[in-house]
């Protein structure tokens, strides 16, 4: 493709400073006149106006705050910038007037794409440490290290990293036809890119012919990648990929998949444009818009 699709969550604007996170570099950093903060509260973002709610880390100090706290979540330019999750919805509603908190779902179709990157970021982040205060080697608890990005054990030494679960997500084509399918817990007539989690020992390639298999019974061919997206629900690395039908007959696991169809070219075109209503199209924050974007225009 000549130019990459505006993905959501992606392209944020941090240098990770992995190499900048001793607890000197912190404070030094926490402390920094230019510095910024975030704020979440039980996963919601504080926004003004717009974009992301802004503060100066040290106006922080005394607030009651969720592990770990604060998240350094990186350098944009010379800015430090973290994140902080209020254990009281009044302290985030108090600290900005005008400000308020929102769900990222709701944000993703507003929010400029720097703040997004951020808001996503530090979801993903607050989300693992929220899954891993117990060791999984020994069950001791674990504590913060590094700013956020590293759980240390204290018993058994362990160093623990955020996870991010690497998932296959694909078109299948047939000549001008795809395929799309309805999870069982989406609503009547949304259709969107058959997806799944890539298993131990697997290529993203093998992953997706496995899962189209898997999911509607059709056996596919040449998996190619085309470009992937940081899902922060939690931690995802959607893997978007196009492949090729061989076989046309849907067998459906109902498990996985409550229904799909193959969609004419002609038809998807007309549900992107509006003027068709054969299905809800996945919304533009996701890859799976994309994806069918890249093969409308091609
Ligand atoms: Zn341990």
């Amino acid at each position: 493709m000549t130019s990459h699709p505006p993905i959501a969550f992606a392209g944020g604007p941090l240098d990770l400073a992995e190499n900048q996170r001793t607890a000197e570099d912190l404070a030094k950093f926490a402390k920094a006149g230019n510095a910024q903060a975030l704020i979440m509260h039980h996963g919601k973002f504080l926004t003004k106006d717009g974009t992301l709610a802004l503060v100066t880390p040290m106006s922080m100090v005394g607030k009651h705050l969720y592990d770990p706290a604060p998240l350094f979540l990186g350098l944009d330019g010379n800015v430090p910038v973290f994140a902080f999750s209020l254990a009281e919805e009044h302290e985030a509603q108090d600290i900005m007037e005008g400000a308020h908190l929102e769900v990222l779902r709701a944000l993703a179709l507003t929010l400029p794409p720097k703040d997004l990157a951020l808001a996503g970021r530090a979801k993903s982040l607050f989300d693992w440490h929220r899954a891993h205060k117990f060791c999984a080697m020994c069950g001791n608890q674990t504590f913060v290290a590094s700013g956020g990005v590293t759980r240390k054990c204290p018993s058994c030494d362990t160093d623990h990293f955020p996870r991010v679960n690497p998932v296959v997500i694909m078109l299948v084509t047939h000549g001008d036809k795809c395929l799309l399918g309805r999870g069982p817990e989406w609503p009547e007539g949304a259709f969107s890119c058959l997806a799944g989690f890539v298993s131990s020992g697997e290529t993203p390639e093998e992953a997706c012919i496995r899962e189209v298999f898997e999911e509607v019974g059709v056996t596919v061919e040449n998996p190619i990648y085309q470009f992937s997206q940081p899902w922060p629900y939690p931690g995802q690395l959607m893997m978007g990929l196009f492949c090729e039908a061989k076989t046309t007959k849907i067998t459906l696991d109902t498990k996985e998949v409550a229904e799909a169809h193959w969609y004419d070219k002609e038809t998807v075109r007309g549900v992107f444009n509006g003027t068709d209503e054969s299905f809800y199209c996945p919304p533009p924050f996701t890859i799976a818009h994309w994806l069918i974007q890249h093969w409308l225009d091609q």
